[in-house]
């Protein structure tokens, strides 16, 4: 079995480590190419209007000056001889859950994978506070990572579908188990611009995301990490709303 392994948070970040060593339990047939730098609330995007410079670090090993995407879509199309069967991204310093996950360069890379057909995974460790480096950071995602992913990798995946994995803020022995879990829905306040002046004088600001409190109903991810549970959450490209479809053509008869 043949791994790439991207992230979003940088190819010298704590958490490929961590996503490196889970991977090692899988397979000896492992390729890294990550984003050169941090690139955390990249979501899906795509570098259009500069050039992209891919640096080789070792054998099988690759930075990309772009997004999660961009190192996604450089192994496929450039770097990889033969496509990979499984992508992991990750494993994410901080949570992708609920409706964060569009703004995740974590889960976009996933995003990216699935969408050239390829058994994709995302994995997101969430911290205690958010972004912060804690007493055990990557403790529940080396704990729990090979469990949560042996299953996975042999999984049927239906077309154009990814999943989405988040290790709660607690230490291994603490985790209560893996929860197969929908998507829920952070209260958008939570999200706050921060306003302070620069050296020069000049006022700044600054998107930050806080907490991690769930403000939806039961079986969401949200509540699932809040107890103590890796989450498992499939998701889809097709973010077409079905029953809409019929409602707004109506709109458009005379
Ligand atoms: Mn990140």
């Amino acid at each position: 079995m043949r791994i790439l392994i991207t992230n979003d948070d940088g190819i010298s970040a704590p958490g490929l480590y961590v996503l490196e060593k889970i991977a090692a339990t899988l397979s000896d047939d492992i390729w890294i190419c990550a984003p050169s730098e941090e690139q955390s609330g990249a979501g899906h995007s795509l570098t259009l209007t500069r050039p992209v410079r891919v640096r080789k670090h070792a054998e099988r090993r690759f930075s990309v000056t772009g997004t999660p995407s961009d190192a996604v879509a450089m192994a496929l199309k450039k770097l990889m001889p033969e496509p990979p069967d499984i992508i992991l991204s990750g494993v994410n310093r901080g949570a992708n859950l609920g409706d964060d996950v569009t703004y995740s360069g974590t889960v976009s890379a996933a995003m990216e994978g699935a969408l050239a057909g390829i058994h994709s995974i995302a994995l997101s460790q969430v911290y205690a506070k958010e972004g912060m480096a804690d007493a055990v950071p990557f403790g529940a995602a080396e704990g729990w990572g090979e469990r949560v992913l042996r299953p996975l990798v042999e999984a049927p995946i239906a077309p154009r579908t990814l999943i989405n994995v988040n290790f709660p803020p607690v230490t291994a022995d603490k985790v209560k188990g893996i929860k197969v879990v929908r998507q829920g829905f952070h209260d958008y306040a939570r999200g706050s611009v921060v306003e302070g002046t620069d050296p020069r004088g000049y006022p700044y600001y600054w998107f930050g995301l806080h907490g991690i409190e769930h403000t939806s109903g039961h079986d969401t991810d949200l509540e699932a990490i809040s107890e103590g549970f890796v989450t498992v959450t499939p998701l889809q490209l097709d973010l077409t709303h079905r029953p809409s479809l019929a409602l707004l053509a109506e709109r458009y008869q005379q």
